[in-house]
């Protein structure tokens, strides 16, 4: 395919998921060597888990913490920041809890799944930045109920006002391109549908088929990187955002 032009579209959405991520090393969820594949979501990613053994489900964030901290931003990430920083009306609506839009430069990110560096309490929210949290604090010292990692476990309904955003991007833009997502978990796979359904030009980036590939006018099989590099070679290789 050839190169966009940005000034061909009006509103531009990106939607990812974790296979944008996967190109900063950290697993996708399914598929070979996935984070499903290796832990079983019932005992580590649901509020069930987490009430049967909450030091278990957090620990396993912790370690997922730890991964994410120490990834970098891949190029793919940096492509996505680079258009919105050259196209104000460019929305992220990502599916990964990561904050590796952010930290590649992207502002106002639309997580439809929560974010892994947010600890959520009945009584107030907490930023954790960049560390575990420490076992002595994984209960509220205010309320003492367990706190939990703000993210959209199984079972959990997706965050109202982000879906909210979400809907209204998609449903204004005139450019949808959908970046590593497996377009299997409801009802975030659903949502690009807004787009294509009110004529948005939309483009699957993905080195796989996935079940909802046949919205899209234009598939990318290729890695993410790769893909936007090709799309938009004149912001391949922007400055890295991070010192
Ligand atoms: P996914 O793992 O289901 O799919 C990843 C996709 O990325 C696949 O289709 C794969 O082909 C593609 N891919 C792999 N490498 C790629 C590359 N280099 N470039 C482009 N694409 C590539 O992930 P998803 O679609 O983001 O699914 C969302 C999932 O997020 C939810 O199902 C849930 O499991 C997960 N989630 C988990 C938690 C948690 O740990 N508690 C929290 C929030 C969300």
């Amino acid at each position: 395919m050839q190169a966009l032009a940005l000034d061909d579209y009006r509103a531009i959405v990106f939607f990812t998921g974790a296979g944008l991520s996967a190109e900063a090393g950290i697993p996708t969820y399914r598929g070979a060597g996935g984070v499903w594949a290796s832990y079983d979501y019932e005992t580590y990613a649901c509020q069930e888990a987490f009430e049967t053994d909450p030091d278990r489900v957090w620990d396993f964030h912790d370690e997922r913490r730890k991964r994410m901290a120490a990834a970098a931003p891949g190029g793919g990430h940096l492509v996505v920041a680079a258009v919105q920083k050259a196209h104000a009306a460019t929305c992220v609506i990502t599916q990964n809890i990561d904050g590796l839009h952010q930290r590649a430069g992207a502002e106002d990110v639309v997580e439809l799944h929560g974010s892994i560096w947010r600890v959520r309490c009945r009584c107030a929210p907490r930023v954790r930045p960049d560390f575990s949290v420490p076992a002595s604090e994984r209960r509220c010292g205010t309320c003492g109920v367990w706190r939990r990692p703000d993210i959209t476990w199984f079972g959990d309904a997706l965050p109202a006002a982000a879906v909210q955003r979400a809907m209204e991007s998609l449903a204004t833009c005139d450019l949808l391109i959908s970046i590593g997502t497996s377009g299997v978990v409801y009802p975030a796979a659903e949502l690009p549908r807004l787009a294509t359904q009110r004529g948005a030009r939309a483009i699957e980036i993905n080195p796989q088929a996935t079940p909802v590939s046949h919205l899209y006018d234009t598939v990318l099989r290729a890695p993410a990187a790769e893909a936007l590099a090709r799309i938009f070679p004149q912001l391949s290789a922007p400055p890295v955002a991070e010192a």
